[in-house]
């Protein structure tokens, strides 16, 4: 049987390797985003995995958006919470705007997807929900107080749901990914990563975004049915908890 996958933020970085990873593995995968459609589009025609737009900051849009992937791929069986912004800047200097949109595009996400596939999941007895937190939101950022208490706040979401779900065959883990090579990263000067970054790393290089998807794909398999509310850290030792 195929399992269905929705990955939020999927057409780009660490979402884009997470849904080729599970597509190779062979789930039917959906992509989901929020604006960048030259991405998506370029995406769709490489791998051939059906993309999606909505907001994951708005509950109905999140609700109209799964029903569509539900029409066109069926019941969601594997749902990846990855889609997450950042609006840096220190906490003094905080508008309430960017406070609010990392809260809602970070966390709020959790529930406005979350809560539209967990009665299905529950009625079918299976169910497999990863989130992307951050290593930020284990031990706080500078300059992320918004993002780090969003990330933490994934934690918590995760261990509680954890908890309630699972007698019914449901599990709900999290990944702090650290410093991952994407575009993000990509952006920094290189003289700044050799001499301020990889110095944090005790592995000595930034992560590769396949490596956060491998963690997907062991959570998302049928095999690790006995792992539920966990945090993975993969983080090449920066931040041990
Ligand atoms: P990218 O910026 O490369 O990609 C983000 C993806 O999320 C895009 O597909 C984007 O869509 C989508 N997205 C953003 N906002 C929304 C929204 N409101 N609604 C729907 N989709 C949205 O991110 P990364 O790959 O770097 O990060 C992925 C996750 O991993 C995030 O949760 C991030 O916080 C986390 N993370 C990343 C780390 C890193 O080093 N990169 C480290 C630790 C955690 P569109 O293309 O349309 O903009």
């Amino acid at each position: 049987m195929t399992r269905v996958a929705l990955v939020t933020g999927g057409t780009r970085g660490i979402g884009a390797a997470i849904s080729k990873a599970l597509k190779l593995a062979g789930y039917n995968v959906a992509a989901s985003y929020a604006g960048n459609d030259d991405a998506a589009s370029k995406f769709k025609s490489e791998t051939g995995i059906p993309v999606f737009k909505w907001d994951v900051a708005s509950f109905e849009a999140c609700g109209e958006g799964i029903r569509k992937v539900e029409v066109d791929l069926g019941p969601i069986e594997v749902l990846v919470n990855n889609a997450g912004i950042t609006r840096d800047t220190a906490f003094h200097k905080m508008t309430l705007e960017q406070w609010s949109a990392v809260i809602n595009t970070n966390l709020g996400s959790l529930f406005n997807m979350t809560r539209h596939v967990i009665e299905g999941m529950r009625a079918r007895k299976f169910g497999r929900i990863v989130n992307i937190s951050s290593i930020n939101g284990q031990k706080g950022q500078f300059g992320q107080v918004n993002y780090s208490a969003a990330k933490a706040g994934d934690i918590g979401f995760t261990k509680a749901l954890a908890l309630e779900n699972a007698k019914t065959g449901i599990t709900v883990n999290a990944i702090c990914p650290g410093y991952i090579n994407t575009e993000m990263v990509q952006a920094v000067p290189k003289d700044v990563v050799e001499k301020s970054i990889l110095p944090m790393i005790p592995v000595n290089r930034l992560g590769e975004p396949e490596e956060i998807a491998r963690g997907v794909v062991f959570l998302a398999s049928d095999d690790a049915g006995f792992v539920t509310g966990s945090t993975l850290t993969i983080n090449g030792g920066q931040y041990l908890v």
